[in-house]
């Protein structure tokens, strides 16, 4: 195994990939490559590779996302405790015990074994309530996830399909709740092979017949659109590129249009990344000049961003040869957030105290949680409200069913972002109406609801809401929570407040 140990990459390939690394941090990341090296010098991967190969690339993996010194460092140390026989004292002693806390929280996660239903979902709950501290824990558990993927080859036939499975069902959604679009694409190709074998074959044979009948017409389209845009002196170095959509995404779609791909119109699409966000809206205008679109199909994900963060503007249009074809227009920094989601915030806040740089959905995030109960009891660092408030009910929940429920309901269906009168951005569940809202706020407005003005109409209390609404909430003293606003209620704290206060009611009597 020494002759190997030579062929894996040096300390310097990951110091390399830092944006900007001082002396402190190339000294921090050799220190720590070389514990690793020690802690597994033993140890070997199925693919016949030195252990110390698997911790190395998880640290790239980590650089190349752009995530923080500390971060990189725990990741080379992350199976340093579990199977490199180091203990804690001794990573807190050569480290820190920040440090410590990362490599503590990706151990505690475990592997996520998949041994029964009521193992997997301790697993889970394990997973949110260790992240619900510093979002860097699940982000470290990601990367080394990626690297496990992508040497699924090596390891035993039978054991391929449970963690394809799981990596599909946990690890990718969670992913792109966390807006990392490289890493969930990433996952979900590798796994999609092992956990659907027959429909991949499907998926690729249909989409190599149409990519370069697709691609042909793209790069028709684009030459046209790149004259137009020189022609324009208002936007600066466009750069007018196109991507192919993931395999994974293409079978989700595809299902959805009987398997047939000539539905399909964005299996490759064209993809321009301006300065700005005017730029985007010019852009859109000049593609409508030259192409007529199809008004069903554009979708301005700029002024509504997607639940995970994700911003651009999307436009399908009549080729005029038959074709239609999809243009998708971005600014360079949204571009960026769409690649690296939650990872590129870590960075930014480490390197900009001043947080000039930090996303603006992330800002929202940021405001939520320090208007919510939970803000007081906690320390509030660089988490997204709902991974708190699906940790703070886990904490509470023992039935594992319930907690599979609410992970369904709350994590993996798309939330809606409304607006309190001065501007607040709460975060909920699609589907919830103002007794969810007035819960969230406190439980005193929750328990008085009497009605509700959405965007200044008077408004029942189960009124469905929408993102973007601006909701105030009416009370009414003399109002208790009543039992068929367990109908209305969406989300698990709201239902569990009102319960609470039908009970608490029923004992006063
Ligand atoms: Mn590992």
């Amino acid at each position: 195994m020494t002759e190997d140990i030579q062929q894996i990459a040096e300390p310097s390939s990951i110091v390399r990939r830092i944006w900007s690394p001082s002396d402190a941090d190339a000294d921090l990341i050799r220190r720590a490559y070389d514990v690793a090296l020690e802690a597994h010098k033993d140890q070997g991967r199925y693919s016949g590779r030195p252990y110390v190969h698997h911790v190395i690339e998880t640290a790239i993996i980590l650089a190349d996302l752009g995530m923080d010194t500390k971060s990189i460092v725990a990741g080379l140390l992350h199976d340093t405790i579990e199977d490199g026989h180091l203990t804690a004292e001794g990573v807190a002693d050569t480290f820190d015990e920040e440090v410590l806390f990362l490599v503590q929280g990706v151990t505690k996660l475990g592997h996520v074994r998949y041994q029964g239903l009521e193992r997997h979902i301790e697993s889970l709950r394990k997973l949110f309530v260790a992240t619900s501290q510093d979002i860097r824990v699940l982000i470290i558990k990601l990367a080394d996830r990626l690297h496990n993927m992508r040497t699924l080859e090596h390891v035993p036939e039978r054991k391929q399909g449970r963690i394809a499975s799981e990596t599909l069902e946990v690890y990718a959604p969670i992913a792109k709740r966390l807006g990392i679009g490289r890493l969930y694409t990433e996952l979900q190709d590798l796994a999609f092979p092992f956990v659907y074998p027959d429909e991949y074959e499907e998926v690729k044979q249909l989409s190599d017949e149409k990519y370069d009948q697709a691609l042909n017409v793209i790069k028709r389209l684009r030459k046209k659109l790149i004259v137009e845009l020189d022609d324009d002196k208002q936007i600066k170095d466009p750069t007018v590129d196109y991507r192919l959509k993931h395999l994974f995404s293409l079978y989700l779609k595809l299902k959805k249009k009987d398997m047939d791909i000539d539905q399909i119109y964005d299996i490759v699409a064209m993809r321009v990344i301006v300065e700005n966000v005017e730029e985007c809206y010019r852009v859109l205008g000049i593609v409508h000049g030259l192409w007529r679109p199809r008004p069903d199909r554009m979708k301005d994900y700029i002024a509504s961003p997607k639940p995970n963060g994700y911003q651009s503007l999307h436009t399908t249009i009549f080729t005029g040869d038959g074709n239609m074809a999809e243009v998708q227009i971005r600014s360079e920094k949204m571009h960026h957030e769409a690649e690296y989601g939650v990872a590129s915030h870590v960075r930014y806040k480490e390197k900009d105290a001043g947080g000039t740089r930090k996303l603006a959905w992330f800002e929202k995030f940021l405001n939520t949680v320090r208007s919510s109960d939970i803000a007081q009891d906690r320390e509030i660092d660089n988490v997204p409200n709902w991974i708190k408030e699906m940790a703070a009910e886990q904490q509470d929940t023992t039935d594992p069913s319930k907690f599979m429920e609410n992970l369904q309901t709350d994590f993996f269906e798309d939330r809606i972002f409304v607006f309190t009168p001065n501007g607040d951005v709460i975060d909920l569940p699609v589907g919830s109406c103002p007794i969810d809202f007035a819960y969230y706020i406190h439980s005193q407005l929750g328990d008085h609801i009497s009605g509700a003005r959405i965007n200044q109409k008077f408004s029942s209390i189960d009124t469905e809401l929408e993102s973007g609404d601006i909701v105030e909430i009416i009370t009414d003293k003399k109002n208790h929570p009543k039992r068929k606003w367990l109908d209305y209620a969406q989300t698990a704290l709201a239902q569990g407040r009102i319960q609470r206060g039908i009970r608490q009611q029923n004992e006063g009597n």
